[in-house]
């Protein structure tokens, strides 16, 4: 049977959230209690590029296997949530907005006012096995943009990321987890092998290569549900809502 592989995501770890940022901020306390529950139970953290190269060999795909992202490259990442991390042994994977790395400056106004990581850390946490990833340069709804902007978007990141860390950078997220056919395409011709969507929605060695599935965790979520969103059935009961909406809009963009 195929196993079912939960795309956790996360953006910022973080006691306080201004109020429009709260549903995505976790408390460092209540990551801490999510990466226990994963430790107490077997779970197996790879990296979205794992994951990605599980395809060509599934039967090596570790028991319980589970993903755990985050986008945009807070420096509360580096602070609250690599140190649990470490303490675990968890493989995660950053994506990061390449043009605001090293950023201290106030942060676009659909972005958390949080400081983004610096290439130092950036650098430290892939050393020590943390996949950083693309995430555009500029977070900007790929979408909506022209092909040659888009384009740009995706290289450009990648390339900034391989030249500042010098290592191959193999899997994308899409901001806003917007995307269409043609950004699909774009990200395949960069040279990617795998990109992260939302979706809300379980993933396995099945899913769209360009389009994984991820499951936000939402900072009102208690510990009973971040388990029941390791399953099958507790993803599709706890966002029965969100599945819907984005099944629709997937659906106006004749992705499924
Ligand atoms: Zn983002």
């Amino acid at each position: 049977m195929m196993k079912d592989v939960p795309v956790l995501m996360y953006h910022s770890i973080a006691e306080r959230a201004v109020a429009r940022y709260q549903t995505w901020t976790v408390t460092p306390t209540q990551f801490a209690e999510q990466m226990q529950y994963l430790h107490q139970h077997d779970y197996t953290p790879i990296t979205v590029a794992q994951f990605a190269a599980y395809r060509a060999r599934p039967s090596a795909l570790p028991d319980k296997p589970v993903v755990i992202t985050f986008d945009d490259g807070y420096v509360d990442f580096y602070e609250q949530a690599w140190p649990i991390l470490q303490f675990y042994g968890f493989a995660a994977s950053m994506y990061v907005i390449t043009g605001l790395v090293d950023s201290v400056q106030a942060a676009p106004p659909d972005l958390a006012p949080i400081p983004y990581m610096t290439w130092a850390q950036l650098r430290q946490i892939q050393a020590a096995g943390v996949e950083v990833a693309a995430h555009t340069h500029s977070h900007v709804k790929l979408d909506t943009l022209t092909q040659e902007k888009m384009r740009w978007e995706i290289a450009h990141s990648k390339q900034i990321l391989e030249a500042k860390l010098g290592q191959a950078v193999t899997t994308f997220a899409y901001p806003y987890g917007r995307y269409n056919a043609a950004v699909c395409a774009e990200v395949a011709q960069a040279g990617l092998s795998a990109a992260c969507a939302v979706r809300y929605d379980m993933s396995d060695l099945n899913d769209e290569a360009f389009a994984l599935a991820r499951i936000i965790v939402q900072n009102n979520h208690t510990l009973a549900d971040f388990a029941s969103l390791l399953t099958r059935q507790g993803v599709k009961r706890k966002f029965m809502l969100h599945r819907a909406k984005a099944r629709l809009w997937r659906m106006a963009l004749k992705l499924v």
